[in-house]
């Protein structure tokens, strides 16, 4: 199996921010800045370690704000990102991992699909990184401070972490490098010759650089509740939360085995369809699809090309996922209801909540996977095939048209 770590650069003074305390000991809601930015690694199932990079200095702060958390010993960093990201590469080398994901510490509002995307990349490429498109006209300054131009924006993209490599070939390109400065470790990587994927970041994975950065952190933390802690109305939400529902019925026909959410089931019958028939998770992808207004799973896949012949479903409910993150949300929650009056889902539950969790990048407790029967009324109750009914909750940048 695949071992990934995660490197969290925490090395940093946060001299731009200009408080007493760097800013990933900030408290952030309660813990550290640091505490919310390794949470999201420890609670990813890709995840087997996680190794951080601190100041010298910050020995104790970096104690008081990990308390309680089981992680490999901290490790001291250098004068610049760079040499911390080496010295922190380093410090993994005895027991190397297959991948390593770079991630800077103030980052906390790291999602988990945002993982699996640059894990994802990293079976094709030797780096991936997390990256959002230009979508501003972007200027170049003269020492006047005039516009000296415009730049062409096409093909731009702004460099997120998590930054993902197989583990040896970025140790190697960091020990080549130059002490010159390099700002991130796809720029290490790509003077090594290294291939280094794009993937979509998060508009949420913002870098809490100034103290405007961080009281928007804290806004963020408090989006959804209608008045700030002292009773007076908040800002308006930053986010949005938008519902979609899917349906979706399949008939039994000859086979071993059904598909259902990701899992295959025995029963004395199959289910028939152009794809693998898995209802449970049509139903889920149609729900994705509406709470964003992308049409449904039959615009997107159309029965009528052979590609889907066959296909696993996953594939399926994955592009409605990705839809969702191409669009700076996520999904908050998904319940589905399988109706049949066989096979018997509840021995089957457990497996069905982690399958679609790990096909989304979800924790466990963001799904729910129901069923019931229909009393033996109806083409349901009559053995003649099974219905899924399923609904999805997805938050977006408020204000968006999607
Ligand atoms: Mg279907």
């Amino acid at each position: 199996m695949t071992r990934t770590v995660a490197l969290i650069v925490a090395a940093g003074r946060g001299t731009r921010f200009g408080g007493p305390v760097p800013k990933q000991y900030c408290a952030l809601g309660g813990p550290a800045v640091l505490a919310r930015t390794i949470a999201a690694f420890r609670d990813h199932p890709a995840i087997a370690a996680v190794q951080v990079v601190i100041h010298p200095d910050d020995r104790e702060r970096y104690d008081a704000a990990v308390i309680g958390l089981d992680l490999l010993p901290p490790v001291a960093g250098g004068a610049s990102r760079q040499d911390s990201v080496r010295l922190g590469l380093e410090s993994l080398a005895d027991a190397p991992p297959d991948l390593v994901l770079i991630h800077d510490a103030a980052r906390p509002f790291l999602d988990a699909a945002a993982i699996d995307r640059v894990i994802a990349a990293l079976g094709e490429a030797e780096g991936a990184v997390a990256a959002l498109p230009v979508t501003d006209t972007v200027k170049r300054q003269d020492a006047a401070g005039n516009s000296a131009g415009t730049v062409d924006r096409t093909g731009l993209w702004r460099a997120q972490t998590p930054q993902g490599f197989r583990f040896p070939a970025i140790l190697a390109a960091h020990r080549e490098a130059p002490a010159e400065g390099l700002t991130d470790d796809a720029a290490v990587a790509e003077r090594a010759g290294l291939a280094v994927r794009l993937v979509p970041g998060d508009e949420r994975n913002f870098k809490i650089t100034t103290e405007d950065d961080l009281r928007r952190a804290e806004a963020m933390l408090t989006e959804t509740s209608p008045t700030s802690p002292s009773g007076a109305p908040s800002a308006a939400p930053a986010w949005e939360f938008r519902m979609g529902m899917g349906f979706d019925v399949h008939r039994f026909g000859p086979g071993d085995r059904v598909w259902l959410c990701g899992v295959a089931v025995p029963h004395d019958r199959g289910l028939i369809g152009h794809s693998d028939a898995d209802v449970g998770l049509h139903a889920l992808t149609d729900a994705v699809l509406g709470a964003i207004g992308a049409g449904d799973i039959g615009h997107h896949f159309p029965p009528s090309d052979p590609q889907w012949k066959g296909a696993p479903s996953d594939l399926f409910l994955a592009h409605a996922g990705r839809l969702v993150a191409e669009r700076g949300g996520s999904i908050a929650q998904l319940d589905v209801t399988l109706i049949c009056e066989r096979p018997k889902i509840g021995p089957h539950r457990p497996a069905m909540v982690a399958r679609i969790g790990e096909i989304l990048g979800l924790a466990p407790d963001r799904v729910s996977v129901k069923a019931t029967t229909t009393e033996q009324l109806g083409f349901t109750g009559r053995g003649e095939g099974m219905a899924a009914q399923a609904i999805a909750t997805v938050r977006l940048p408020a204000g968006q048209d999607v």
